[in-house]
């Protein structure tokens, strides 16, 4: 993958993030994804949540920051997001 991070600086460096133990991204049909043109999700997303490997999208789910950007962004329509369960994600503090 090519990084647009100087020295390949884990962009979730400073963002604290409660992981649920279950994913709340999901594939709605994986078939769809296997002729999708660049993959998109696997750039538009800040958090790098979603990769390709053996033919599927794969989903760093406990990556996630909530932008809410993936079922926008999808051409095909086919992720089904929602926030994580209460008490768990993405923690933004002042
Ligand atoms: S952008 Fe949508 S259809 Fe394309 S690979 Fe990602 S999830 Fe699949
Ligand atoms: S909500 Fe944003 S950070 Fe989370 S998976 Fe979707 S695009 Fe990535």
């Amino acid at each position: 993958m090519t990084s647009f991070l100087k020295n390949n600086e884990n962009p979730l460096k400073y963002v604290n993030i409660i992981p649920a133990g279950k994913s709340h991204i999901h594939i709605r049909n994986k078939k769809v994804c296997l002729d999708c043109e660049n993959k998109p999700c696997t750039y538009y997303c800040p958090a790098r949540v979603f990769f390709w490997e053996v033919n599927e999208i794969k989903i760093l789910f406990e990556r996630c920051i909530e932008c809410g950007a993936c079922p926008w962004g999808c051409p095909r329509e086919n992720i089904d997001w929602v926030y994580p369960p209460g008490g768990y994600g993405v923690k933004y503090e002042v």
